[in-house]
């Protein structure tokens, strides 16, 4: 490209969520209910952990509360759906939020499908799905919606562009799909078994790499003015796209970190807030 790049930093789309929050946690406050997010992980994965913490810090500066549930890695559906019917009894507990991916000898679609939908503040069971897929108010997942933020803070129109989204996760690839064809988008999901991969996404308008490898989309794939939103995150802060071989193609690009790992804890802090009025 013959100009910089534009920088899709999360920072001031994180700015102007919380901004809207602080006064909606203060009056919840004064009404007596503090928004309280539980987080569930199973298991020692040093990543998820990581993000678990982050959640809930987040909480603490916000005001707000969190509870984190740490499940051994040898820890059955049937406890793990036990702990989450806990949590959906309790009342002072307005968002849960299981982190994925959760052991294999884990039934991770029970165990999501346990969840109460009123606090499925991740948008993971089926009914939360079902009702963003069909564009009805849910709660949707947070880093697709937190990738819709993206474009949207920075006027990324989406209507009649051809998006393709590489991964098709429950959690990431299918949910930002769903979302970008409810915006009009045209949409490709492309995963592991897809042929001709950087064919696909050398049509692309807009690029989501949910592919869980180390810059993985090359900058020689791309169609010179695409913009890449990299959901990302590898070990040692690194995106699922190769950042620097794709500045020299891109309009615009999410940094890794900085981009949509941020915005997305603050669309679970505001979704948690959302139900904590709701529960009122
Ligand atoms: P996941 O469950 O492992 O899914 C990865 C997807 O990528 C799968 O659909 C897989 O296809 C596809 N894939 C794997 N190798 C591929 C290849 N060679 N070519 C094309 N597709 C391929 O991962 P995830 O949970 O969706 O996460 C994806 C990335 O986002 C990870 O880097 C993760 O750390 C990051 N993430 C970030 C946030 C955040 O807050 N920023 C939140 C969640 C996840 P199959 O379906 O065929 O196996």
């Amino acid at each position: 490209m013959s100009h910089e790049p534009l920088m899709l930093e999360g920072k001031p789309v994180v700015a102007e969520i919380y901004a809207n929050l602080s006064s909606r946690i203060e009056a919840l406050t004064a009404q007596g209910i503090t928004p309280c997010l539980a987080t569930i992980l199973v298991g020692d994965d040093p990543a998820s952990a990581t993000y678990v913490r982050m959640k809930g810090n987040a909480c603490k500066k916000l005001g707000m509360e969190s509870r984190r549930i740490h499940l051994p890695a040898d820890t059955t559906t049937k406890q793990l759906i036990d702990t989450i019917a806990k949590l959906n009894q309790d009342t002072a507990v307005h968002g849960i939020l299981l982190q994925h991916p959760v052991p294999a000898q884990i039934d991770e679609r029970a165990a999501f499908d346990a969840i109460d939908s009123a606090k499925d503040v991740d948008g993971v069971t089926s009914l939360g799905f079902g009702r963003m897929s069909y564009n009805v108010p849910a709660y949707a997942s947070c880093t697709p919606e937190a990738i819709l933020s993206v474009l949207d803070h920075y006027q990324i129109d989406i209507e009649g562009k051809h998006a393709v989204v590489i991964g098709r996760s429950a959690i990431l690839g299918k949910p930002v799909s769903f979302l970008l064809l409810n915006r009009n988008a045209t949409v490709t999901i492309c995963h592991s078994k897809t042929k001709d991969l950087a064919e696909h996404v050398g049509h692309a308008d807009i690029v989501v790499a949910a592919v869980g490898r180390p810059k993985f989309v090359q900058g020689s794939w791309l169609k010179p003015g695409a913009v890449v939103l990299d959901a990302g995150y590898n070990e040692g802060n690194i995106g699922d796209a190769d950042f620097e071989s794709c500045l020299d193609k891109v309009k615009a690009i999410t940094p890794v970190p900085g981009g949509i790992g941020p915005v997305t804890i603050a669309k679970l802090l505001q979704h948690t807030v959302e139900a904590a009025e709701a529960s009122v």
